[in-house]
């Protein structure tokens, strides 16, 4: 015995099921138009959502007072990396009373979980994540953010300045 039912003459009129579609969209715009403030959606990118100021997003490598970077190339982040997105190269400083830094430091946001252990792991608040959250890119390559990026993009405004630093200057009366 079959028990698949044949479709009757009447279920093969689509024209209704789209009318009473169309119907529920337009009735849906029209009430948006009309309450803007209070359509669950924001009209990005002129509208952005306010997150928390605890929110952990796009990472900074935060520079000391002279704009130098504040890493010394410890690697503790990268080991903490669940993902081993982080890539760090060290080199010794001209500097005698700075024993390394980071030639090259770069974070594969693609691969990135966004969990907070690099932050977590680093003893001098070399990297932080911050509340950007957007990362546009139109190929591959833009993922790896690098020193520049990380450091000294536009939205920083010349370097944010570790909290190491900030208490050493807040300490000097500077
Ligand atoms: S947030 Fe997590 S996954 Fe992303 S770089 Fe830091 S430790 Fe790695
Ligand atoms: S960011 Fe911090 S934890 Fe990572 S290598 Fe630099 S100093 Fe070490």
């Amino acid at each position: 015995m079959s028990i698949v039912k044949k479709p009757s003459k009447t279920s093969n009129w689509y024209l209704p099921g789209i009318l009473s579609g169309m119907g529920f969209t337009f009735k849906t715009m029209i009430k948006n138009i009309f309450n803007r403030d209070k359509m669950p959606t924001l009209n990005y990118p002129e509208q952005k959502y306010n997150y928390s100021s605890r929110f952990k997003g796009n990472h900074v490598l935060t520079v000391k007072k002279d704009g130098s970077l504040r890493c010394t190339a410890c690697m503790l982040c990268a080991t903490a990396c669940p993902a081993d997105c982080i890539k760090i190269t060290a080199s010794e400083h001209e500097d005698p009373t700075v024993e390394k830094y980071p030639i090259n430091y770069e974070i594969d946001i693609l691969r990135c979980v966004f969990c907070g252990y690099c932050e977590e792991a680093c003893p001098v608040d070399a990297v932080r994540m911050g509340p950007e959250w957007q990362t546009p890119g139109l190929c591959g390559s833009d993922f790896n953010y690098d020193i520049q990026h990380l450091a000294y993009r536009p939205s920083l405004k010349g370097g944010a300045l570790s909290r190491v630093d900030e208490e050493e200057r807040h300490k000097s009366g500077i």
